[in-house]
């Protein structure tokens, strides 16, 4: 068998592997990028985030002010503002939090899940799992 032979054999392989497994391996929470301007702090790639966990930006923030005890709301250009001062490894502990209780399979441990019936009820695209999902 040649290079291109084993290239494509290659190729193959990859593309049989289960959606799944794939998204597991790689998928990472983001940390999160933020500055402090006086008394707020804003979370800059607040927006990349939420698309990352594949989320609205309305329930993710929600989640987090209520979470962090704060008020704030979605700039204008996405970022997230918060009314208070904070350090990245409270704001890293919410988006953790975040995931574990609105992203996460807590079945099989799957981030690709989806939320159905506006919001109600969390479904896992990977093993079929429903749960209901907590009210904010
Ligand atoms: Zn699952």
């Amino acid at each position: 068998m040649d290079i291109k032979e084993y290239e494509i054999l290659l190729d193959n392989a990859y593309a049989e592997l289960p959606e799944v497994l794939y998204k597991k391996e790689r998928f990472e929470v983001p940390k999160v990028k933020g500055k402090l301007i006086k008394s707020r702090t804003i979370i800059t790639n607040f927006t990349p985030i939420a698309k990352h966990l594949e989320r609205n930006t309305d329930h993710f923030a929600k989640f987090m002010l209520k979470d962090l005890g704060v008020r704030g709301e979605v700039g204008s250009r996405g970022d997230l503002i918060l009314h208070s001062r904070f350090q990245p490894e409270g704001l890293n502990k919410s988006v953790n939090k975040y995931f574990e209780q609105f992203v996460r399979c807590s079945h099989c441990q799957s981030p690709d899940t989806v939320f159905e019936d506006n919001g109600i009820i969390l479904k896992c695209n990977a093993c079929g799992h429903t749960a209901n999902i907590p009210r904010l």
